[in-house]
């Protein structure tokens, strides 16, 4: 596409005419941004030549690597059969009807039907809904509020960007909308160790702030609590070990709906096919989408658990709601060959038991370097956290988000990508990452730690 078209002249047009995602404009410089061409396995080109590591798996969900043509295939296949019909009026299609069964083979024994949209936002618009219609089917209207997490990252809509837990996006345009209640996140690294609590106990007092939480609004006015098995967006938030099981054990005793935000935690990314088969919860609804497809195609969904489920066949009556591309059928036949892939090369027990235990002993001995005050990794997701006096961990830097900006910008230099949150960087690399690429990927990145201290020195503080 306009292949003669120069790389600075791509960028005067993207300048002129392209709105980004998430994206200060006015702060963005036109050679500043990098126009991505082409991309192979782990490996991404950019127009001015560069060749990068994608530490990031495009946004979390390239999982099975870039450029399979075995998808591409599936897809045009699909496409020249069938490229679109709804599934709403009393008509379904072969490849809806394949997903689904496969999803409901790979989603926990209680988990078996599936609800289709076009990515995690709106799958959680979706759940948004489900939960309301749920308890008033249920006979309990005033079961409303849904109980979240600060820091927590539900999607961009309005209805996901209100589940969401971030002070940007809520003082952005009057959210959160009523309903939803934030409690505190499990982050030890950046609240929990300042507390005197041992990691282990801020784990169950976190927990327990889901308890206060019902026991304050009461229980029958909450449907539901909603959460990431580990926070990506927000910046790889690994919870302590005591968390999940003090959880479990409250939502075994409340009568609330379980949501677990499956988005980035879904297919394989932390060693099991969900997250919720990592740490032993068991959800009512999991959001499905970014590596369901591994991005080549959007798609998202739900899956639901028997019980809403049965009540939704035999109280429901018709749900009004619904995606014209609900199920599209070019998105099935890549999310198909997606997971088929995944099933063959046994990408999660790679995850489990090869790769991940070798990129996060690699990774955590980053955790030696000057600038690094923590690194931690689950599966194949981490981060590490930066700070500005390795005697003290508990001190951070004055001016939030400046050092892990620095010491992005080098890593995108040094060619590999990671993403900066606040003083840390995180990474999500796809999972079929070699343990060469993992070794090549360690090397950049602590280049990049060691260009970042020496930038930071070099300005004194920041
Ligand atoms: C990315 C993400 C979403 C939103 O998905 P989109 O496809 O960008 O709408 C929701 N939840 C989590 C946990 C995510 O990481």
């Amino acid at each position: 596409m306009r292949v003669n078209v120069s790389s600075h002249d791509l960028k005067v047009l993207d300048h002129k005419h392209h709105l980004h995602p998430f994206t200060d404009h006015g702060a963005l410089g036109i050679d500043e941004r990098r126009v991505i061409s082409r991309a192979d396995g782990v490996w991404i080109w950019d127009t001015d030549g560069n060749r990068m590591l994608d530490g990031m798996a495009g946004l979390w969900c390239v999982n099975v690597g870039h450029g399979r043509q075995e998808i591409v295939e599936a897809v045009r296949a699909q496409m020249s059969e069938l490229s679109y019909y709804n599934t709403f009026f009393k008509t379904t299609h072969p490849p809806v009807i394949e997903l689904s069964r496969m999803l409901a083979e790979l989603a926990p024994e209680h988990m078996n039907m599936v609800f289709y949209g076009g990515g995690g936002s709106d799958a959680n618009d979706t759940i948004f809904r489900l939960v309301r219609v749920y308890w008033d089917l249920m006979g309990k209207p005033t079961k409303k509020t849904i109980i979240s997490r600060h820091n927590a990252y539900h999607g961009s809509t309005v209805a996901g960007a209100s589940l969401s837990g971030m002070g940007g996006m809520h003082g952005q345009g009057d959210l959160p909308i009523p309903g939803i209640h934030h409690i505190a996140q499990p982050y030890w690294f950046g609240e929990g160790m300042q507390t005197g609590m041992s990691e282990d106990e801020f784990g169950i007092w976190a927990a327990r702030e889901l308890e206060r939480a019902i026991d304050e609004i009461g229980e029958n006015n909450i449907g539901a609590f909603i959460a990431e098995p580990i926070q990506g967006a927000g910046g790889v938030i690994i919870p302590p070990a005591t968390y999940w099981p003090e959880v479990n054990r409250i939502l075994s005793e409340r009568d609330i709906l379980f949501i677990s935000d499956e988005v980035i935690c879904g297919f394989g990314r932390t060693g099991e096919w969900f997250g919720a088969d990592t740490y032993g919860t068991k959800p009512d609804m999991m959001a499905i989408a970014k590596g369901m497809t591994s991005g080549y195609l959007p798609m998202g969904g739900v899956i639901v658990s028997d019980r809403i489920a049965e009540v939704l066949h035999e109280k429901g009556g018709e749900f009004y709601h619904g995606y014209t591309y609900s199920g599209h059928p070019a998105a099935c036949a890549a999310a198909i060959a997606n997971l088929t892939i995944m099933k063959r090369e046994k990408l999660v027990d790679r995850v489990r038991d090869q790769i991940g235990p070798y990129f996060r002993q690699r990774w955590l001995a980053l955790g030696d370097h000057p600038l690094v005050g923590e690194a931690r990794m689950k599966g194949l997701v981490g981060a590490l956290e930066l700070i500005p006096d390795k005697n003290d961990l508990s001190k951070r830097f004055g001016n939030i988000g400046a050092a892990g900006t620095i010491a992005r910008d080098h890593s995108f230099n040094n060619g590999l990508v990671m993403r900066a949150v606040r003083d840390s960087l995180i990474v999500s690399p796809p999972l079929t990452i070699s343990e060469e690429e993992t070794d090549e990927f360690i090397t950049r990145a602590r280049k990049s730690l060691d260009d970042a201290a020496a930038s930071i020195s070099a300005k004194g503080a920041i």
